[in-house]
């Protein structure tokens, strides 16, 4: 049988040692399977032409059929170029060329037609592509006979080596018309039968060389299919061993704890939401197995009460509980919060954080040892190894994407049954994606606010257009609110963003005299990050100057502004987090988005949904569909092979769940896959998972 895997790049005719390393270096493909494996991205139809009038600035690839109107020689010695004017009737771009000349010159004449084929930019106001591909009306006819021509990913290092799109795909024809045989399938024959799905080999062959768009899509089909349902079928069957595996502390009692602090501790009315998340809850920790559950709640929407309450059944039932928090202003705010809604209820609860003095640290750990601790909030501090518990039932986890799966492991280690885990997030995860990347977790959601609540105004404002901005922050502090103004900061660009934040800041201060202003930002000791936090938070300064490190969590009900400057440069679920820390008084509250005046079409999409709405959800769903699910916060740290090579769970939510349900029934009738007709599904899983962590046992 042909083993692709196990044959070199090199031996593919046109490709040699030197491009099997680029190849590895650069795109990671190793052997041959990997490079058949690896598809275009997109297809650019060549039998359509588009019109001038119709570009944008955003467009990719384009194909224009036209005349010149002028050609321009412009500039000396290196910057020496020739500018020309293409006109298809509707409209005109300018073609520019910065090398050959000459054969421009002698080659492209006025008043006949070409067609033009390349990337448009903006450069002024004007539409441009340099170096465009052109042919003649007769040359094109050369084109494949589909028109389909497959656009391949490459680096600007393969580039320089002219290893381009174009050479890529010469390279795997060459290594398909090389092939001695067919390339093994991979699905069982009764899989392609009742689901009519192309064979293998010829998916292969038509996604690269497609003969027309039927069998193109038939063959993307198959491949997507292939692709989702091996992985469905990996997260479902770890799945089912977690199930099979973990025991779990029963948590049969709902008792005089939980029952006294809702009648009389509670200063509301649950949400309906907030009350049939708790039952989902009861529900799990009553049974002997463990509950891995998530969950998810807008910001705002009341998940600390909920931890609170579960933890409480946890104390109830004679253990301990612990919530985790991704920082330590955070811990301390769950602290204060957990202790007023407490009141006198006979609870003790302990704070670790990595600034708990030694002497404190000493009698908590004994507390916790001894089991007088019932409820402890900390931060990482708190599943180092020296701190043991006398019975740990539960923990929660507080905004789960800062945690990495090592650290959520370690926790497992605190017991001989594993505690019950509640991992809450406010960052909403579809649900084909939570599907996808927890498997058979359970998903809780609190998709209801507490009411009263003012919906935030979201408004977009160019940064040009500054001083109206300014004016109504003014009035926003006379009547007493306070304002969070946020700078991006980004790695790749660290050093720029600190001068810009910088800046800001004196620009506020300058702005605002007489106002206190603070300052928070990542470089800032945790001492000093605290005190600026607390000063705020106080009241004492009126204005923060930050950056993202107040995105999670941070409770300041009186600030009810938050200005965002270059939003553009944000992602959607990180301007939602932010615009999250305001909206949690009384008063109306408002974001102020600003930009520069030239936006991309995908930033200004993100600034309208933005201003659209206010529901997490929604933007989650948009935000999956704009980046693709392997940028979505919360994802990476998953252990999901995100760089899927075709499907796309945006795109794909409805083939993943056809998939899923047919991965289920097949583990159903056969968990094991030890019928002779499934044992290709059991080496396959075998060959595409071989080294993954088992993240299925991790929540
Ligand atoms: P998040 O889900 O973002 O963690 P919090 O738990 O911090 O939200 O809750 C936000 C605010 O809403 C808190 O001040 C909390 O006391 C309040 N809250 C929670 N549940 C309710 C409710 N059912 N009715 C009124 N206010 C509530
Ligand atoms: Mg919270």
């Amino acid at each position: 049988m042909l083993d692709l895997a196990s044959k070199e790049l090199k031996f593919i005719p046109g490709v040699g040692p030197a491009r099997a390393e680029w190849l590895k270096k650069e795109l990671k493909l190793l052997n041959q399977e990997d490079l058949l494996y690896f598809f275009p991205y997109k297809y650019i139809d060549r039998t359509r032409f588009q019109a001038i009038s119709e570009l944008t600035a955003d467009a990719s690839y384009v194909q224009l059929k036209g005349q010149f109107l002028s050609f321009e020689t412009l500039g000396v010695g290196r910057s020496k170029r020739i500018k020309a004017l293409f006109t298809d009737g509707t409209g005109s771009l300018e073609l520019v060329w910065f090398k050959g000349l000459k054969y421009v010159e002698d080659k492209y004449k006025l008043g006949q037609v070409y067609v033009v084929f390349g990337k448009p930019s903006v450069y002024g106001h004007q539409l441009s592509i340099a170096h465009p591909d052109i042919e003649t009306p007769a040359e094109q006819t050369g084109q494949p006979k589909a028109g389909l021509q497959p656009f391949y990913t490459t680096t600007e290092k393969m580039k320089a080596h002219y290893l381009n799109s174009k050479a890529m795909h010469t390279i795997i024809v060459n290594l398909i018309r090389s092939l001695q045989d067919r390339v093994p399938e991979t699905l069982p024959a009764y899989l392609l039968q009742q689901y009519k799905l192309m064979p293998l080999h010829e998916a292969l062959v038509q996604i690269h060389i497609p003969s027309n768009q039927q069998l193109l899509k038939q063959a993307r089909y198959r491949l997507t299919f292939e692709e989702l349902f091996y992985l469905q079928l990996h997260i479902l069957r770890y799945a089912k061993e977690r199930e099979r595996k973990y025991r779990g502390y029963p948590f049969q009692r709902v008792g005089d704890l939980f029952n006294t602090f809702y009648h009389t501790c509670l200063p509301f009315e649950l949400t309906g939401a907030q009350k049939r998340v708790l039952r989902e809850i009861r529900n799990d920790v009553g049974k002997e197995r463990q509950m891995n559950r998530l969950l998810q709640g807008d910001v705002g929407s009341g998940k600390t009460l909920v931890a609170l309450m579960t933890m409480l059944m946890a104390v109830d039932n004679g253990f301990q509980a612990s919530i985790m928090a991704p920082t330590e202003i955070l811990a301390n705010q769950h602290y204060d919060t957990i202790k007023a809604f407490l009141g006198d209820l006979p609870v003790k609860v302990g704070l670790l954080t990595g600034s708990t003095k030694a002497k404190d640290r000493v009698r908590l750990h004994e507390g916790l040892r001894d089991g007088s601790i019932h409820l402890l909030i900390g931060t990482h501090a708190l599943i180092e190894e020296t701190v043991q518990f006398h019975n740990l039932g539960l923990v929660v986890i507080d905004e789960q994407h800062r945690f990495g799966v090592e650290q959520r492991s370690r926790l497992w280690r605190k017991n001989d049954m594993p505690p019950h885990v509640l991992v809450m997030t406010a960052t909403p995860i579809p649900r084909t994606l939570a599907m996808t990347v927890y498997g058979d977790l359970d998903v809780s959601v609190i998709d209801e606010l507490p009411p009263g609540r003012k919906p935030i105004k979201t408004i977009h404002r160019f940064d040009n257009k500054r001083a109206p901005v300014y004016t109504f922050m003014r009035e926003q502090l006379q009547a007493g609110r306070q304002i969070y103004v946020v700078y991006p900061l980004i790695q790749e660009s660290e050093k720029m963003d600190y001068k810009n934040l910088e800046d800001g800041y004196q620009h506020i201060l300058e702005a605002f005299p007489g106002v206190p202003v603070g300052m928070v930002h990542g470089k800032l000791k945790a001492a000093e990050k605290d005190a600026q936090m607390q000063a705020f938070l106080s009241g004492q300064t009126r204005i923060l100057v930050a950056t993202t490190v107040i995105e999670v969590g941070v409770n300041v009900p009186n600030a009810s502004v938050m200005m965002i400057e270059s939003a553009e440069r944000f992602g959607l679920s990180q301007l939602h987090q932010l615009r999250g820390r305001v909206g949690r008084g009384a008063d109306q509250s408002y974001c102020i988005l600003v930009t520069s005046y030239k936006l991309s079409e995908d930033s200004r999409r993100r600034i309208e949904i933005m201003c659209g709405t206010n529901d997490g959800f929604e933007i989650a769903e948009a935000d999956l569909k704009l980046r693709g699910p392997g940028d979505l916060e919360g994802t990476q740290q998953s252990g999901i092979p995100f760089d899927l090579k075709i499907a796309n769970l945006a795109r794909d939510q409805q083939l993943t769940e056809f998939v899923r349900n047919i991965a289920r029934d097949i583990l159903k009738a056969d968990s094991a896959l030890d019928q002779p007709d499934n044992l290709l599904l059991k080496a396959q899983l075998r060959k595409r998972f071989a080294h993954e962590v088992n993240w299925g046992v991790i929540s």
